[in-house]
C-alpha cells in the first residue's frame, strides 16, 4: 500500500519520502489506519518489520494536525533575571514511548527526529545511566515526544519540577516482553496508569511485543480499550 492513500499530514508524507519509504510494510498497513482512527493497538512484531515507523507516522501526523492547538510550555521571559541559556520548562510530553534499552531508545529517537522534520515537535530521549543533570537539561528544552527506558521514566514521574505526564495522549510500550522479563512490570503499570486519563481524553495505548506472555495480556486487558486492534 502507498502512504499517500492513508490520509496523513502533508509534512509527514514529505518526511516519509525523505526517508526513502515508498510503500508501507505489512504491519504499517494495519497500524497506521488504526491509530489515525484513535484505536488502541496490540501488535506482535519483530525488529525489522517497520514497527517503529508504524506508530511514529500516524501519531506524529495526528499531532501535526492539532499543531495550532498545541501551546507548548514556554519559560516566562518577563521574569526578572530571565536568561535563555539557563531557563528551564517542565517537560509536558504528548507521547511517551517506553523501551527496554538505551540502544533501542536511540534508534527510535532517530526515527522520531526524521518524522518530526519541519515541524514544531521536539522528540527527547532519556535512559538509565544518563546523568541526571543532562536528563534535566534535555527535558528542560521542551519535549513533545518522550522516548525513555522504564526505570528512568518512573524516576522522572516523581519529579514534578522536571516532568508532568498530564498531557500524555499516546502511550506506546515497545518490546513489552523484554521489559516484563527484566522485571519492569510495576514500572510499566505506573506508566500506563499515568498520563491523561480523563474520560474524554481518548488516550491511545499501543503495545508491541515479539511474544505475548500473561503479564502483557493482563496489562492490555486492564489499560486498553476493549475493542483494541490486534495485529500479528
Ligand atoms: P523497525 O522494525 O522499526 O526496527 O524498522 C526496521 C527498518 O526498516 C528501519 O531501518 C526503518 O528505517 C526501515 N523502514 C521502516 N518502514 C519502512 C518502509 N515503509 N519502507 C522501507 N523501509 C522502512
Amino acid at each position: 500500500r502507498s502512504f499517500e492513500e492513508a490520509g496523513l499530514h502533508p509534512v509527514v508524507l514529505q518526511n516519509i519520502k525523505l526517508c526513502g519509504y515508498t510503500e508501507t510494510t505489512p504491519i504499517q498497513a494495519y497500524t497506521i489506519p488504526a491509530v489515525l482512527q484513535g484505536m488502541d493497538v496490540v501488535a506482535v512484531a519483530q525488529t525489522g518489520s517497520g514497527k517503529t515507523a508504524g506508530y511514529m507516522i500516524p501519531v506524529i501526523s495526528k499531532l501535526m494536525g492539532k499543531a495550532k492547538k498545541l501551546t507548548a510550555a514556554k519559560p516566562n521571559m518577563s521574569q526578572p533575571g530571565y536568561n535563555p541559556r539557563y531557563s528551564k520548562v517542565v517537560a509536558e510530553p504528548l507521547v511517551v514511548i517506553v523501551v527496554p534499552t538505551r540502544e533501542l531508545a536511540m534508534q527510535i529517537w532517530d526515527e522520531a527526529r526524521r518524522m518530526c522534520y519541519r515541524s514544531m515537535l521536539r522528540p527527547c530521549v532519556v535512559y538509565g545511566g544518563l546523568p541526571m543533570p543532562i536528563t534535566r537539561d534535555e527535558l528542560g528544552k521542551g519535549c513533545d515526544i518522550l522516548i525513555a527506558t522504564p526505570g528512568r521514566l518512573c524516576d522522572l514521574m516523581g519529579k514534578p519540577d522536571i516532568l508532568t505526564m498530564r498531557r500524555v495522549k499516546y502511550t506506546i510500550i515497545d518490546e513489552a516482553d523484554e521489559m516484563l522479563q527484566s522485571d519492569w512490570e510495576e514500572e510499566l503499570r505506573t506508566i500506563m496508569a499515568g498520563g491523561d486519563t480523563n474520560e474524554d481524553a481518548d488516550h491511545v495505548y499501543m503495545m508491541y511485543s515479539a511474544t505475548f506472555p500473561k503479564g502483557a495480556r493482563d496489562m492490555a486487558r486492564q489499560y486498553m480499550a476493549d475493542d483494541y486492534i490486534r495485529v500479528r
